[in-house]
C-alpha cells in the first residue's frame, strides 16, 4: 500500500508518453531530451575520470574544482559572485535540488507559491515537505500574469516563491519588468525565491535570460538552480547545482546529505571540462536551436496547429482546436497512436488537471531533436493526419 503522502501521485506524464511513443514507434516529441549527445570533450573528460580512479564519493557539496568553475561562470556571465566553498552546491540534477530546497526550507503547513502551468515535480516536492502548493495562472497565449493576483495569494504561511524562467512548458522568458515586480513582491512579503533556471542558455533573440538574483536586494534571498542537462545536451547525467547565500546554502545541503549524499563523481569531473568551452559553443548552441525551433514551428503551423514562437526553452505549446475538439490527453494519445508523433498534454502541468482538460486545447512539442527527426514528424503529419481525421468521422 502506497504511503498516503504519495497517493495523489502516479507515473509521471513523461514516463507515460515515452512508453506510449515507444509502443507505437512514434517520433517522441513528448519528453524533453535531445536525440543527440553533448560535446565530445565533456564525455571524454568523464571517461578519463573513470579510468583515472575518480570513482569514490565526492564531497557531499560537490567536487571543489567544479564548484570553482561554476562560481567563475556565474560571475562572468551575470556578475553574480558566490564563494564556491559555502555558496555553490552540486546536486543530482535540478529536480533533486528543487526537492532539497523545499525540504530544507518548508515544514508542514508552510506555503509555496508558483505559477501554473508548472513543471511536474513541484507539487510532489512540496507535498513531501508537508507544505502546500498555491498557484496563480500564467494565461495563454502570451502567458501573462497579474502581480496583484500573486500578492493576494500570499498568506502568513507563504515561505517560498518558486519561479521558472525560461519557463517549461510555456516557453515564456520573464522580462526585466516582470522579474522586477516579482522581486518587489518577494521583498515586500519577505519570501525566499527559488528559481529554476535550467533553460538559462535557451532563449531566442530578442528575448534574453535575466536571473532574478541580479535585481537589487535579491541575491541574498534567492536560490538559483541550474544544471548540465539542457545546456550541454546530457540529460542522463543528472548533474545540477545551486547558487545561494551561505545561510540559505546551509539549509539545502542538509537534505542533500541524507538523500543522495553526493552526485556521481566521474560525471562531476567531466563537467569541469564543460566550463573550458568558449563563447563559440553557446553561440552555435543557440543558432542550432533557433533552426530547430523554426523547423518545428513551420511544420506545426502547416498542419493546422496555432502556435506562438517560444521565447525560450525547447518546447512549443500548440493549440490544436482547429484540428480536433477533444481533451488534451485524448488528443496526445490519438496523435501518438494514429499519426506516430508524440506530444504532451498541457493539463498535466496543472493542479486541477480535470478543469484544465476542459478549458485548454494545448499540447507541448519538444524540438530538442535533429532537424531530420523533426522533418520525419512533418512527413508523418502530412501523410497520416488527414487519414486519421477521416477515420474518426
Ligand atoms: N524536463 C523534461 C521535460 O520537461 C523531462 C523531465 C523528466 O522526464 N522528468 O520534458
Amino acid at each position: 500500500m502506497l504511503a498516503s503522502r504519495w497517493q495523489a501521485f502516479s507515473s509521471s506524464i513523461f514516463s507515460k508518453m515515452s512508453q506510449m511513443a515507444a509502443a507505437h514507434q512514434a517520433v517522441n516529441l513528448a519528453q524533453g531530451f535531445p536525440d543527440f549527445d553533448g560535446p565530445a570533450a565533456i564525455k571524454e573528460a568523464a571517461i578519463q575520470a573513470i579510468r583515472g580512479n575518480f570513482n569514490q564519493y565526492a564531497p557531499s557539496t560537490g567536487l571543489g574544482e567544479l564548484r570553482r568553475q561554476l562560481a567563475k561562470r556565474q560571475a562572468e556571465q551575470y556578475g553574480l559572485t558566490y564563494d564556491f566553498a559555502g555558496e555553490v552546491t552540486v546536486f543530482s540534477g535540478a529536480t533533486e535540488a528543487i526537492f532539497c530546497c523545499i525540504m530544507g526550507l518548508c515544514g508542514p503547513g508552510d506555503e509555496v507559491l508558483t505559477f501554473e502551468p508548472f513543471f511536474d515535480c513541484y507539487p510532489a516536492a512540496t507535498a513531501m515537505a508537508g507544505a502546500v502548493l498555491k498557484t496563480v495562472p500564467l494565461r495563454a497565449p502570451d502567458w501573462s500574469f497579474s502581480v496583484d493576483e500573486l500578492r493576494a495569494a500570499v498568506t502568513s504561511r507563504t515561505r517560498v516563491l518558486l519561479l521558472n524562467s525560461p519557463h517549461n512548458p510555456s516557453g515564456k522568458v520573464f522580462n526585466r519588468q516582470e522579474l522586477q515586480s516579482l522581486a518587489d513582491l518577494a521583498q515586500e512579503k519577505n519570501l525566499i525565491v527559488i528559481t529554476d533556471e535550467v533553460y538559462e542558455e535557451l532563449f531566442f533573440t530578442p528575448a534574453r535570460h535575466l536571473p532574478i538574483a541580479r535585481l537589487n536586494g535579491m541575491r541574498d534571498r534567492t536560490i538559483t538552480i541550474s544544471s548540465t542537462a539542457k545546456t550541454f545536451s546530457l540529460t542522463g547525467w543528472k548533474v545540477g547545482f545551486t547558487f545561494a547565500d551561505k545561510k540559505l546554502t546551509e539549509l539545502i545541503r542538509i537534505p542533500h546529505q541524507y538523500t543522495v549524499f553526493c552526485s556521481a563523481t566521474p560525471l562531476q569531473a567531466g563537467m569541469i571540462a564543460a566550463y573550458q568551452l568558449g563563447q563559440d559553443y553557446y553561440l552555435d548552441f543557440r543558432e542550432q536551436y533557433t533552426r530547430r525551433r523554426d523547423t518545428l514551428l513551420g511544420i506545426l503551423r502547416k498542419h493546422g496547429f496555432t502556435c506562438k514562437a517560444p521565447e525560450g526553452t525547447y518546447f512549443i505549446t500548440a493549440d490544436y482546436s482547429q484540428i480536433q475538439d477533444i481533451p488534451d490527453m485524448e488528443f496526445a494519445a490519438w496523435l501518438t497512436e494514429k499519426v506516430g508523433v508524440a506530444c504532451l498534454p498541457i493539463s498535466s502541468f496543472y493542479l486541477d488537471a480535470e478543469n484544465a482538460r476542459k478549458n485548454l486545447r494545448l499540447v507541448r512539442f519538444a524540438f530538442c531533436k535533429e532537424v531530420e527527426t523533426l522533418e520525419e514528424a512533418g512527413r508523418r503529419l502530412a501523410e497520416r493526419l488527414p487519414r486519421a481525421l477521416a477515420e474518426r468521422t
